[in-house]
C-alpha cells in the first residue's frame, strides 16, 4: 500500500536496518523497544491482520514464526526466552495496519495477567 510504514520500509523507502529479509518477509527492530530485544517480523504482503488470513495467509504465518525463532536464536534470547505478540485491532492497540509479529526478550517480561 502507498502510505504504509511497513510497506514503505519493505520497498527500501524508507531507510531502515534489515536484520534479515526474504522473499516472503523482513525483521526490523521496533524504534520504541519494550525490551532489550524487540523485533518486528513483517511480511512483504500488506495483510491489515489477523482477521481473515486464509490458506496463504496461514502459511505464511508459519513462516513469520519460523523466521521468529531463527531470531531468536540470532539475538541470544531464545534459551532466556521471548515473547510474541499480534496485536489485532483497536482492543489491542494496534497502531500499524499491516500485520506484524513483535518479538520481544533480553529481561523478564511483565506477567500477562
Ligand atoms: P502495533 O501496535 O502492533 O501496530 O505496533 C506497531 C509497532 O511499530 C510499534 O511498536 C512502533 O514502535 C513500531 N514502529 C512504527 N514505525 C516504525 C518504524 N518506522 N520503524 C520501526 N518500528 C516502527
Ligand atoms: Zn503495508
Amino acid at each position: 500500500m502507498q502510505d504504509c510504514i511497513f510497506c514503505r520500509i519493505g520497498r527500501g523507502e524508507v531507510p531502515s536496518l534489515m536484520l534479515h529479509r526474504d522473499e516472503r518477509c523482513f525483521v526490523i527492530r521496533d524504534i520504541h523497544p519494550l525490551a532489550p530485544t524487540h523485533l518486528l517480523i513483517i511480511p512483504h504482503l500488506h495483510l491489515t491482520g489477523l482477521n481473515g488470513l486464509g490458506a496463504h495467509g496461514e502459511q505464511l504465518f508459519g513462516h513469520l514464526m519460523a523466521v521468529a525463532g531463527e531470531m531468536a536464536g540470532r539475538e541470544r534470547v531464545a534459551a532466556t526466552g521471548y515473547r510474541l505478540v499480534v496485536n489485532q485491532g483497536p482492543d489491542s492497540g494496534q497502531a500499524v495496519t499491516h500485520a506484524h509479529i513483535h518479538l520481544m526478550g533480553g529481561k523478564r517480561l511483565p506477567e500477562l495477567g
